[in-house]
């Protein structure tokens, strides 16, 4: 089953994705969606309005998630690239809610950096709380998958030790379009499944990997956020980006006003967005 939450003249809808059509479930958005114990039946059962597929104005998979967790430096490749060893603990840290977009949106490039680069990502959706996960409760917790292009402004995220400043800037961070469900994939990334990731920038191949690359995969992800806090419904946890970013390239690429940027999971799908000089 796939997911999403699309923008009408009268406000956030979460649907399902039906080939050429989009259906409504009643639901406001899909974190509406997923904090209901019956979502997965209730999102297969429903049959509310109908909209065309192809005309559909995405709005951030989940508008409003209570907690988004990201995950540096999580594959071996991209570990090496930026001179890392590989980590015994997973690197974390977070992103707010209004730097979300659309998966069509455009990524606002602020004034103030003259670095902004693209993070590929397979992206963890959670669709039921849990703590103190074991790897069976962790995989019964994941909804779906999804994309998120995790933008990152350089030049702030070196400012300090602590990545935050450079990862959350508002309008940024593409999340979406989808919500997809594990069963519709070619590979389960719970089982270590390789999915094929990568990066477009202006139509040149940027990052191309697979997420069997990852340090920690998806399941021992849960397990460990699970431990220091609940997960709910809604949550998203964005699993770190292959090689290949901008700003590890000789010379370096960086998002400019006109750029597109195409990010993909295999059969989970893509991000694509048009970078935005804002004054
Ligand atoms: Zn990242």
């Amino acid at each position: 089953m796939r997911l999403a939450t699309i923008r009408t003249a009268t406000g956030h809808r979460a649907v399902r994705l039906d080939g050429d059509s989009a259906v409504e479930t009643g639901e406001a958005d899909v974190r509406a969606l997923l904090e209901r114990p019956d979502w997965a039946e209730h999102a297969a059962n429903a049959d509310g309005p109908v909209h065309d597929a192809a005309g559909l104005d995405h709005a951030p998979l989940i508008p409003s998630p209570e907690k988004i967790i990201c995950v540096g430096l999580n594959y071996r490749d991209h570990v090496q690239e930026m001179g890392n060893e590989l980590p015994e603990y997973p690197t974390l840290f977070a992103k707010f809610a209004p730097s979300l977009i659309g998966a069509r949106d455009e990524i606002e490039l602020p004034p103030q950096s003259e670095r902004v680069d693209y993070e590929a990502e397979l992206t963890v959706v959670i669709g039921r709380s849990v703590r103190h996960a074991d790897a069976e409760a962790a995989r019964a917790a994941i909804a779906g998958y999804t994309v998120l292009n995790d933008v990152s402004m350089r030049d702030y995220q070196r400012r300090t030790k602590q990545f935050l400043q450079g990862k959350t800037w508002e309008h940024s961070t593409p999340l979406g379009p989808a919500l997809v469900t594990a069963d519709e994939l070619p590979a389960d990334p719970a089982d270590g499944g390789a999915l094929r990731i990568s990066s477009e920038l202006s139509g040149e191949i940027m990052q191309d990997s697979t997420t069997d690359q990852l340090v920690f995969g998806v399941v021992d992800l849960v397990v460990y956020l699970s431990t220091i806090l609940t997960l709910n419904p809604g949550d998203v946890i964005a699993t770190g980006t292959p090689g290949g970013v901008g700003d590890a390239r000789t010379p370096p690429r960086y998002l400019t006003d006109g750029s597109e940027i195409v990010t993909s999971v295999e059969g989970v799908g893509e991000c694509r967005n048009v970078a935005r000089a804002v004054p």
